[in-house]
């Protein structure tokens, strides 16, 4: 097991282990928990954390950033980390994602339900006890029914140097607040005619504290709870009684929420207050969001490239959706290296996107088989065969699946009169330091034999059709003798006897800037050359492979079988990424 890099969660977290601040945290602590939770029941989870996604679309890699985040700290310390769906929001939010998501959580590793019980939760299953505790502070006085317009709210909230104005709503009286905010529940008052607002200080340095939202007005139908409701609840007001109701422990979130931390607090010392709740309360903690260079993650800029069909959907293989990079051959344990790697921080930076594709060689380096595989096909012609092989249509060539896991077998192919190679493995004229085929130059054809290049075949306009050599006698690797020719190169090649044809997909970055999505147009920041397509041929390992296969392609990196086109009899290969270091100059 690798060692964890410390993070300041890690550090909380542990302390608060070590002083026991939840250590006798029981289900309904408070009553208007005991509809949900048995009474008196201690919880044997030592610490409970959540992911929390909103189900309005894909997940992308900064969401897997933040369940390897919080399952794994789960995992770390003894608990459990729950799948709640923060679905507060009813317009926006569908069955297909909520599907989707539990699919990303699991594919990730992950999973809520546990020794500790099923741990998926919706905001929304809560809706009666939200209702319930803005009752309870509008008839403490502490919640007050706003109807000025929402331009009125926004003009007299103020901003960082002017205090804001008190509402002229704001001094009615908890009877008739309480009238009201039932009117709006029962659909008495159109949609933003008014809407609940916590009574704290319009004066306060902190905007999130004058007197936030916490109801609104809204006329839409729920994908749980239907028509029930015409009035939801703001995200600010769910999220911290959802943690609370849920007894999380430690609720880690974005550093954009930092500012929202007092009004969680305050809210639910509120609730204690007025006896919904019970101490110990959860606490939030913020933590840097991750940001992949050349990576766009924002689910608006990621629609709109959707619809505008910059892509060919949310698992194009470029999307860094998580259902685009599984797609790409993106694994979860190269996320869960990233997601560690990265650890958590206090500090905004950019995570250079080369840190993926190290995580994704370093996961699948003992994990992946190789294959040879040739991308950008021309034919070598052995013009010596017959002396060398004499009627033997091939010559049987072996190579090991892995080179250091025996276990994991060998590869067969053929040697025969003509192979393919790499275009650029020939050039007529030598340059300085090139080691591969040019006439009168010796290389190995890996695993097979050396070949001495006599030179090549053109058509009218004088292109290179076909490269042309002889084969050296005695060389064939494995054989004795083998290496007593000395040569400088080796290059990969497929035979023409038994490789199969393919298609290859060649990704680079979507983006063609660093830092994308600050400019005015998204479009502009685009890579035009993000995606290559191209007909190679591979070694007859890889011809019949089963979709969503990850193989290293020597020289090339490391590749999958598209999980959507890829068909035995037509396979269809993604290219993840290229190797480390340029193989063979
Ligand atoms: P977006 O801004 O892309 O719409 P979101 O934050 O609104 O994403 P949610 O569904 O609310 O999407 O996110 C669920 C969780 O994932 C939140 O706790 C959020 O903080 C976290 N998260 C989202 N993006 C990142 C990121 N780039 N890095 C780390 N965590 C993230
Ligand atoms: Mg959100
Ligand atoms: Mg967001």
């Amino acid at each position: 097991e690798a060692v964890k890099p410390a993070n300041f969660l890690r550090n909380v977290i542990e302390r608060d282990l070590e002083a026991g601040t939840y250590a006798n945290r029981q289900w309904g602590g408070g009553p208007g928990d005991a509809a949900r939770h048995a009474a008196g029941v201690p919880d044997a989870a030592r610490v409970r954390l959540r992911f929390p996604p909103e189900p309005n679309g894909y997940l992308h890699v900064g969401h897997a950033k933040s369940i390897c985040l919080n399952f794994g700290l789960a995992r770390d310390y003894g608990g459990v980390c729950h799948l709640r769906f923060d679905d507060t929001n009813p317009e926006k939010e569908e069955q297909e994602y909520v599907d989707g998501i539990k699919e990303n959580v699991r594919w990730l590793g992950f999973d809520w339900e546990t020794s500790f019980g099923n741990n998926l939760f919706y905001a929304s299953d809560d809706f009666d006890f939200m209702y319930r505790a803005a009752e309870a502070l509008v008839q403490a006085g502490l919640a007050y029914v706003d109807e000025q317009s929402a331009d009125q709210i926004r003009a007299n909230r103020g901003d960082f140097t002017t205090p804001g104005t008190n509402s002229p709503f704001r001094d009615r009286t908890p009877v008739q607040n309480l009238e009201r905010l039932r009117e709006m529940r029962d659909g008495k008052h159109a949609d933003g005619a008014m809407v609940l607002r916590a009574k704290i200080d319009m004066a306060s340095p902190n905007i999130n504290l004058r007197d936030p939202a916490l109801y609104r007005i809204r006329r839409a139908h729920h994908h749980n709870t239907g028509d029930k409701w015409c009035i939801y609840p703001m995200y600010t007001f769910a999220h911290p009684i959802e943690d609370a109701l849920e007894r999380i422990t430690h609720s880690i979130c974005t550093l954009e929420f930092e500012d929202q931390r007092p009004f969680y607090d305050w809210l639910l010392e509120r609730l204690v207050e007025l006896g919904l709740l019970a101490h110990p309360l959860p606490k939030q903690y913020e933590f840097a969001r991750l940001n992949l260079t050349y990576v766009v993650t924002s689910k608006r800029k990621l629609r709109q490239l959707v619809e505008e069909n910059h892509v060919s959907g949310w698992d194009d293989p470029r999307m860094p959706t998580l259902v685009g990079m599984r797609r790409r051959g993106y694994t979860a344990g190269a996320l869960q290296l990233l997601a560690e790697r990265t650890g958590a921080t206090k500090n905004n930076t950019w995570i250079d996107y080369a840190w993926l594709d190290i995580a994704l060689r370093d996961d699948l380096e003992a994990k992946a088989a190789r294959a040879m595989a040739v991308l950008d096909p021309i034919p070598l012609k052995l013009t010596n065969w017959s002396d060398v092989f004499g009627s033997a249509a091939t010559e049987p060539c072996s190579a090991p699946a892995h080179p250091h896991h025996p276990d994991m077998g060998t590869r067969q192919f053929a040697l025969s009169p003509t192979v393919w190679i790499e275009r650029d493995d020939f050039l007529e004229v030598q340059t300085k330091g090139y080691q591969r085929l040019f006439p009168g130059n010796k290389v190995r054809l890996k695993y097979g034999v050396i070949v001495e290049c006599t030179g090549c075949e053109k058509d009218a306009d004088g292109n290179v059709t076909a490269v042309l050599a002889t084969v050296v006698p005695d060389t064939k690797s494995g054989t004795p003798g083998a290496d007593l020719v000395k040569v400088k190169g080796t290059i990969t090649w497929v035979s023409a006897h038994d490789g199969v044809p393919v298609t290859l997909n060649l990704y680079d970055r979507l983006f063609a800037v660093p830092q994308p999505g600050s400019a005015d147009s998204l479009t502009s920041e685009l890579n035009p050359d993000s995606i290559k397509v191209t007909q190679g041929y591979v070694e007859p390992s890889a011809g019949s492979l089963p979709a969503e296969t990850r193989v290293q392609f020597e020289r090339h990196g490391y590749f999958v079988t598209d999980r959507v086109d890829h068909r035995l009899d037509k396979p269809v290969f993604n290219r993840v990424t290229t190797l480390k270091d340029s193989w063979g100059k």
